[in-house]
């Protein structure tokens, strides 16, 4: 079964934001086509992903709506919160997992479905996958998640990693695929093949650098197989138009050019605050900033143009740059973000 992250993994395509009444005429179109199940936001990291997670989940636009947070209860809450089913992300770099089946034992008790996506499939042996993986069912998740975070997988490893999944797990599993090396698509129907019961994708394939599997490519091929999507494909080109409205409306048409897997420059650009913050694969590398963006990634773009501010006004900045990004629903440009900060120090 396809879900479909366009409202959230394509708000972290590089220059991509959406104001909150772009989000909620987005998400009809989408649940138009027949997708019954969407991720559609992550409510800890700002007041207008919870609205727009609320809207979605009181309008009852899909079957089953999903937040997406970090493994830490003010997440769970922010989500639970919005009526939201619950979808979780390990931290990319951690020593205790105490902390982690905490939060996940403190979902499991909200009552809703709960997803938990473990840690980058690339980097991690396939015996080190499963025991997180079992970890997590055992803590209560209903569907366990194994992401090729940085695009770094092969469509080998990924089928065997979610074959060995499918013999270690009664629970659900699901796979999500980057396109850095072009092999969303083929990780994606590898993974099917090898035993996931979910996929994600995005319109155009969007997301963090260059995106993830395409919606309608997926579709199409797994119908191939014989596979049911229930998505209407006329319909699901009014989904296409509107995002390809957007896409020409705040990024420009080289966006098609920039997301080329491989070489396109958007495969070292990075919008999420836990993956500029807290992995070393994503240093140096270029920003995105939108209402996903957190305090770390705005301190580091203020750092390397020698300005500092205290803790209480990088926190009062990251709000007014999320703020003015939902509002217009652009992304902020360096130079807008330096000349917000200098104001605070005059
Ligand atoms: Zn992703």
């Amino acid at each position: 079964m396809i879900i479909d992250d366009t409202l959230r993994e394509g708000l972290q395509t590089p220059g991509m934001s959406y104001t909150v009444d772009e989000k909620i005429k987005l998400s009809r179109l989408i649940a138009d086509s027949g997708i019954k199940r969407a991720l559609v936001s992550y409510p800890s990291a700002h007041w207008s992903e919870s609205e727009v997670t609320k809207r979605i989940c009181s309008d009852g636009i899909f079957d089953e709506t999903f937040g997406l947070g970090r493994t830490v209860r003010s997440d769970v809450d922010a989500i639970a919160e919005t009526g939201a089913n619950i979808s979780l992300h390990l931290p990319f770099q951690f020593d205790d997992t105490g902390p982690i089946l905490d939060a996940v034992k403190y979902a499991s008790k909200k009552g809703r479905l709960l997803e938990v996506s473990v840690v980058n499939i690339a980097k991690y042996r396939t015996d080190d996958l499963m025991k997180l993986g079992k970890m997590m069912e055992a803590a209560g998740a209903d569907v366990v998640q194994f992401p090729d975070t940085t695009g770094q997988a092969s469509p080998k490893l990924l089928g065997a990693v979610i074959r060995e999944a499918r013999k270690t797990l009664k629970c659900q599993i699901s796979v999500h695929c980057h396109n850095d090396l072009g092999g969303a698509l083929s990780n994606a129907l590898e993974g099917l093949h090898s035993g996931a019961d979910f996929v994600d994708t995005c319109i155009y394939g969007l997301g963090e650098r260059n995106g993830i599997s395409d919606t309608a490519s997926i579709g199409r091929l797994m119908e191939l197989e014989g596979i049911h999507t229930g998505l209407n494909y006329e319909k699901l080109s009014k989904a296409y138009e509107e995002v390809l409205n957007l896409i020409l409306k705040k990024i420009g048409p080289g966006l098609f050019i920039d997301n080329f897997p491989v070489h396109g420059k958007n495969t070292l650009v990075h919008t999420a605050g836990t993956h500029a913050a807290s992995s070393g694969v994503f240093q140096g590398a270029k920003y995105s900033v939108n209402v996903y963006t957190g305090r770390s990634m705005i301190s580091n773009i203020l750092n390397s143009h020698g300005i500092r501010l205290s803790n209480e006004k990088l926190s009062e900045l990251t709000a007014e740059v999320k703020d003015q990004s939902v509002n217009t629903g652009l992304t902020l440009k360096v130079e807008q973000i330096l000349k917000m900060a200098r104001e605070k120090i005059d």
